[in-house]
């Protein structure tokens, strides 16, 4: 790459159905190569196969690349450039490098096309891959191969070649199963006497066992990981690392620190084992750095474009609770109807049973500590867990932890399971926590 080039790289999804989390890094790796260099990135989307595509996928790849926070320098669709198309394979039929060939069609012989086949040198191509090295293809085997369905209809190989010479593309980087398109593809361009891009292939990613991670089959959209409460943050850093490695022990990096660090050089040879485990881990540290009024902002978005009704419980207070205890939007989400319920109109006063069971104490013994607990509460003035707990601690190692801290949060709560009695007494406040006490010691 000489010093003065401008660096252009693109991603060219078809729209053909949700977007895998593939696209998504190809998409990003191209990104941070771009911007690295002061480069530009650009969406193409391959829209030509006009059987395969549909025009809600379309929309979806823009809200999707949008959503990811990879939004392009420029987009484009490729059916724009069909007048392009027709133009430079006119061109090179008339400059005898290409030739109408009237032939049967394929699926129905009775019938004639007349399709458009590349005169094919049948030379070894050789080209020098980023990340693999030198790659060497014989091309006398393709012979003559089809560039175009018909003068109107160009195939996949030819378009590509055209909308990347035109918009000027550097480095075409893309998944590892283009690799064997390349060859075909200098062809055309050397036809056609464009430059010949760099080109880098990405390794696969892969299932734990090893297979091809597929949308069917492991839900490898990033629709999927949207709905199940994965953040944009996240997804990039566990993407970034899924087959690249700037080494070190850092492993959580933002978009800039890995525009920064990014280099194809790293990128493995060999396909990337995707753990669902692993990322989980991400998204959680990804979380847990958000700002709590941006978590919760996060939150409401999440619940709310599932369709579901936001609890009247969820506030800031419980956002940074939740924060840390959530893996992923989902689980917060599941804490507030779970755990957290307590807090919104669900609550239940809980039973003689339930206040003793883990007390191990008598129901009078019970009694007397959460009538005490009352008097220090009341004497606490700026009510958080820490004065809470300040207040009621001391009193609880001594007359042993159970037998006072049971009672108090089942009180609060009402469940078996629950936070702890110093979280929930910041969450309902000093009235509502009294309260709740006076009445279980009542039950008492
Ligand atoms: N449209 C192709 C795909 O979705 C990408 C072609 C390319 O990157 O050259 O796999």
């Amino acid at each position: 790459m000489s010093e003065t080039e401008k660096i252009v790289t693109r991603i060219a999804p078809s729209p053909t159905g949700q977007m895998h989390i593939g696209t998504v890094r190809t998409a990003l790796f191209n990104y941070l190569f771009a911007k690295q260099h002061q480069g530009s990135y650009f969406v193409r989307i391959e829209d030509t196969d006009r059987d395969r595509n549909k025009e809600e996928w379309v929309d979806a790849i823009w809200e999707d690349f949008t959503w990811c926070n990879l939004p392009p320098d420029k987009k484009f669709r490729q059916s724009e450039h069909i007048e392009r198309h027709k133009e430079l394979l006119t061109s090179l039929i008339a400059s005898d490098k290409a030739y109408v060939s009237k032939e049967p069609k394929k699926d129905d012989p009775t019938q004639e096309v007349e399709v458009v086949r590349l005169k094919n040198p049948g030379t070894r191509v050789t080209f020098t891959d980023l990340i693999r090295g030198p790659v060497t293809f014989d091309t006398t085997d393709l012979g003559d191969f089809i560039i175009a369905r018909s003068i109107d209809d160009p195939l996949y190989h030819f378009a590509v070649v055209v909308d990347d010479g035109d918009a000027g593309v550097t480095h075409v980087l893309r998944a590892e199963e283009h690799i064997s398109n390349t060859p075909r593809q200098i062809l055309i361009l050397e036809a056609l006497g464009f430059t010949r891009p760099h080109y880098a292939h990405f390794p696969l990613i892969l299932a734990p066992d090893r297979s091809k991670l597929s949308k069917r089959k492991h839900g490898a959209s990033i629709e999927s990981y949207r709905t199940q409460g994965f953040i944009p943050e996240a997804i990039l850093n566990y993407l970034a690392l899924l087959g690249w490695n700037p080494g070190g022990e850092q492993e959580i990096f933002s978009l800039e620190e890995l525009t920064t660090l990014f280099s194809l050089e790293k990128v493995h040879k060999s396909g990337a084992i995707f753990d669902i485990e692993k990322f989980r881990w991400f998204n959680q540290q990804h979380i847990e750095r958000l700002q709590a009024q941006e978590f919760e902002s996060r939150l409401r978005s999440f619940i709310e474009s599932q369709g579901r009704a936001i609890p009247m419980h969820l506030t800031l207070a419980v956002a940074k609770e939740l924060q840390h205890r959530s893996a992923t939007l989902m689980e917060a989400e599941e804490h507030l109807h779970g755990e957290f319920s307590c807090l919104g109109s669900d609550f239940q006063h809980p039973s003689v049973e339930l206040l003793l069971k883990g007390a191990k104490v008598e129901a009078l013994e019970a009694k007397r500590h959460l009538e005490h607990s009352i008097k220090l509460l009341g004497a606490v003035t700026s009510f958080t867990k820490e004065t809470v707990k300040e207040s009621i601690y001391s009193y609880a190692t001594a007359q042993g932890r159970s037998a006072v801290l049971w009672p108090m949060r089942t009180a609060l709560s009402g469940m078996e399971k629950s936070p702890d009695p110093f979280t929930l007494s910041e969450l309902l406040g000093k009235d509502e926590t009294i309260s709740r006490i006076e009445v279980a010691s009542r039950v008492l």
